[in-house]
């Protein structure tokens, strides 16, 4: 039999409609997977298998008596551990929520439900989104399933280990600055950052709202397609979700994957290239800018000149945002509780020993940092002036796509960096984000794309590189076909898809 952890979403949930398998199977095998190989990578931080098998079995019941079912009944999906889930641990990748269960599920944990898809568990990740190699989770790091010497990229590097590891088809990530698509480039696995306010953000453990957004993390083009189109949508229950359908987006990737782009205008933007990205990362990017001329699109370059002001204006507005939103973790509503080690117990007193035993070290930087720029008589020199560079980033975006329909740049200037490389290094570490984090400040939709593998600076071999597509707000769509036409193209150059050359685990 097929080794049905190999298949993709589509591919199962067609397998699962024409019941040559059942969903307890194919959940089985994943569990099966995650059993054999989790030890290793230490992609899930709670594997869920009972009601995993529960969900398997009651929708095996369902079709056997042919009730309608959602296109993805069935098939198991993994979740990345910042997002809320009913009755199920939901820690961030943090101390201070450990033992935490929520008493209820995001909307998107909601709509996986409704749709009947087992979650096979949490997915490992930076403590509260905050990083680029998952190594500040205080539940241990999560290992490249490429070379396990190497970071999965962050902060939902166990959601991205999970799909390139075999043990979830399909995975739920976040990204404030690159969190979905950074993981997705350097484990050669499939990453969208939907449009700001197009995936409902009620239940997610909030970052820095003003840049949050969850989305797909998948193997193909057209998994994350038609998980998008399952989470996406208007929710009434958060105030900043748009009250509009999304594109049609399955469709979208189908007419991509068909390998025509003639008419679609690509901007190559200058300021996302040449120094500080890897030699083998740029010869990839650019040997697939040929694969899209050859597919009939116009290939430009745009200049996006306040670009390199980009990661300066995100590293006030995040830790501002997160100072604030990680306020509510004061040893009172949820999971961890410390008592001071001497002294009278007040409820200060408890606060502080709580915050200083349950957040880590980065969680603590980035509190001080934005609560300094925050504070009276520096908001205006801090807060104030970073929310005017990101204005004019979201003009050099408006300024670009009239020129051009989408613009593309590597995802990451560097494949995976060995573990424990950039941890004592802040700044080298926040640099891995220098091409993502413009979507997000201007809240336009970005997916990484499997593009290819590059020799890795500090030898060993060869790792995963990702080719970035970013698309005007509410213009989903675009990303999917350019995405689904590169994809094409490369599988066809490769002869099969890129995992297929990742080493045997277990
Ligand atoms: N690596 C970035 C950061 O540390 C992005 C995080 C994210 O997208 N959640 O903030």
């Amino acid at each position: 039999m097929t080794d049905l952890t190999r298949l993709s979403a589509a591919d199962l949930a067609q397998k699962l409609r024409r019941r040559e398998v059942t969903s307890v199977e194919v959940t089985q095998a994943f569990l099966d997977r995650i059993a054999a190989v989790d030890g290793a990578v230490h992609a899930y931080l709670h594997v869920n298998a009972e009601e995993a098998l529960a969900t398997a079995r009651d929708v095996d019941a369902r079709r056997e008596v042919g009730e309608e079912l959602h296109p993805l009944a069935g098939v198991p999906i993994a979740v990345k551990d910042v997002v809320v889930t009913r009755g199920m641990p939901s820690t961030a990748g943090s101390k201070i929520l450990e033992g935490w269960v929520p008493p209820y599920d995001a909307t998107l944990v909601e709509k996986i439900r409704d749709a009947r898809m087992p979650i096979l568990g949490k997915t490992n990740m930076d403590e509260f989104a905050m990083g680029s190699s998952t190594e500040h989770s205080a539940y241990g790091n999560t290992h490249n399933p490429w070379d396990l010497e190497r970071i999965p990229g962050g902060s939902g590097g166990g959601s991205a280990a999970a799909l390139a590891s075999f043990t979830a088809p399909l995975a739920i990530g976040t990204d404030t600055g690159g969190s979905i698509r950074q993981p997705g480039a350097v484990t050669g696995t499939v990453g969208v950052k939907p449009t700001y306010g197009s995936v409902s953000r009620y239940g997610l453990i909030a970052l820095a709202s003003s840049l949050d957004q969850a989305g797909p993390v998948t193997r193909t083009v057209m998994d994350s397609a038609l998980l998008h189109e399952l989470i996406g949508g208007h929710d009434p229950r958060d105030s900043t979700s748009i009250p509009e359908p999304l594109p049609a987006l399955v469709e979208a990737a189908a007419q991509g994957a068909g390998g025509d782009l003639s008419g679609v205008r690509v901007g190559v933007v200058s300021q996302l290239q040449g120094e500080g990205y890897q030699e083998g990362v740029q010869a990839r990017f650019t040997e697939s800018l040929e694969l899209l001329r050859r597919a009939g699109a116009e290939v430009v370059q745009v200049s996006c000149p306040h670009f390199e002001y980009a990661l300066a204006a995100y590293y006030l507005i995040l830790p501002a945002e997160a100072s604030s939103n990680l306020a509510k973790f004061d040893g009172m509503r949820f999971g961890l509780r410390v008592e001071p080690e001497d002294g009278p117990v007040t409820a200060e007193r408890v606060m502080a020993a709580t915050r200083g035993a349950g957040f880590g070290d980065e969680v603590k930087r980035r509190i001080i940092l934005g609560t300094y720029a925050l504070s009276a008589g520096y908001y205006d020199a801090y807060y104030g002036s970073a929310q005017k560079v990101r204005t004019l980033i979201q003009q050099d975006f408006d300024a670009a796509f009239e020129q051009v329909d989408v613009l593309v740049s590597p995802t990451a200037p560097t494949t995976a960096f060995k573990l424990g490389e950039k941890l004592d290094d802040p700044l080298a570490m926040y640099l891995n984000d220098v091409a993502t984090i413009p979507a997000n400040l201007a809240g336009i939709p970005g997916i990484s794309v499997p593009n290819g593998l590059a020799e890795p600076t500090d030898g060993g071999a060869a790792m995963p590189t990702g080719f970035q597509v970013l698309a005007p707000a509410k213009a989903d769509d675009r990303l999917y076909r350019v995405g689904a036409a590169l994809e094409a193209a490369l599988e066809k150059s490769w002869g099969g898809p890129l995992l297929d050359r990742a080493p045997e685990l277990g």
